[in-house]
């Protein structure tokens, strides 16, 4: 990862913005800007300086990992700040991240210390330097994509009838952990029958029947950056209401892939699959959006969703993930990462 680079891009964001420094705390963009993977820590970035405060259990992790940084051993809550804001007269925040009490207890210390330091809350400032790809960011996902389809593959295999979907859920996990995913970016989902009519249920004791619907919605997880996808699979033979619901998501699906085009806001390619659902009657059975971007967090711009204006560009990487849930049937999601590259999308 280039460092360097996302930090000159920072540096650019902050002049247009004149802002003299920003705070970044928020773990994915603090390793986006930075490389350094540890839980705790800010980074203080300037036209000028580029600082990693941590704490005593990250410094030596810190070092390694974050060469392009000058390093800050935090001893007590906020002095180091004091000690390296220097000139700025504005500093930039995550307004997203920080907690009330932080941006609270920060702007009381710098009170007494600082006086004329303005703090300035920013919206997704870091967020849209991640927006855009860079090949190496592509390639880590598109393992980690490889690795989930792996494990649909594994789930097709090994589910069978009497199975609980917890007992699914966890062997689809360990199956990812076995072959190298870290701690999985979500929990996992596995929805049987009538569980399956819940978008984002939970595990449970129930037993997985032939015939109904089982969403599994899982990722991966590799140096960080996730994957995020959803097949729902069947024991033996289906019952007609799935052909049906699954052949419409399937269409749903290819649709919108098809719509996606560098420029196309996420509100369009959201309505061309949306129309395929609604021509079915299944219009109100579909009550998400379409999808996300995913990268180094599972869920990240740009949205995929009713209205959402969000433009697509070439190098950004989101999911497509129609649905149809039907109250006491169950339902079928499909969910699939795709990339923007050359003006359309392609499945990673
Ligand atoms: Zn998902
Ligand atoms: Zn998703």
């Amino acid at each position: 990862m280039n460092i360097q680079d996302r930090l000159s891009r920072l540096r650019r964001e902050l002049k247009r913005k004149n802002v003299g420094a920003m705070l970044v705390a928020q773990p994915e963009n603090r390793y986006y800007l930075s490389g350094f993977s540890g839980s705790d820590g800010y980074l203080f970035v300037s036209q000028r300086e580029a600082v990693l405060a941590t704490d005593f259990r990250y410094i030596e992790q810190a070092k390694i990992e974050a060469p392009d940084y000058r390093l800050v051993q935090i001893k007590q809550r906020l002095d180091w700040l004091d000690e390296i804001t220097g000139r700025t007269r504005r500093l930039g925040f995550e307004e997203g991240f920080v907690t009330f009490a932080w941006q609270r207890h920060l702007a009381e210390a710098l009170k007494k210390t600082r006086p004329r330091l303005q703090l300035v809350p920013f919206d997704s400032i870091v967020e849209k330097l991640r927006l855009i790809k860079e090949p190496a960011e592509i390639a880590i996902i598109r393992r980690a994509a490889d690795m989930t389809r792996k494990a649909f593959e594994y789930a097709g295999k090994i589910m069978e009838a009497g199975m609980t979907e917890l007992r699914l859920a966890w062997l689809v996990e360990s199956f990812l952990r076995e072959n190298g995913s870290q701690a999985v970016p979500f929990e996992v989902i596995c929805a049987s029958g009538p569980n399956a009519a819940l978008p984002h249920a939970r595990p449970s004791e129930r037993q997985i029947k032939a015939g109904e619907p089982v969403i599994v919605d899982i990722g991966a997880k590799l140096e960080y950056y996730c994957s995020d996808m959803t097949r729902t699979l069947c024991i033996g033979e289906p019952d007609d209401t799935y052909k049906k619901v699954h052949d419409t998501v399937r269409r749903a699906r290819e649709a919108a892939v098809s719509a996606v085009r560098e420029n196309a806001t996420g509100g369009e390619v959201d309505r061309a699959a949306r129309r395929v659902i609604e021509k079915t009657g299944y219009g109100d059975d579909f009550g998400h959006g379409l999808g996300h971007g995913v990268g180094l967090a599972v869920h990240e711009a740009p949205r995929l969703g009713p209205g959402s204006r969000d433009r697509l560009k070439n190098g950004m990487v989101f999911t497509i993930e129609p649905g149809i849930y039907l109250t006491a049937w169950g339902g079928v999601r499909i969910e699939d990462d795709v990339l923007l590259e050359n003006g359309k999308a392609s499945v990673i």
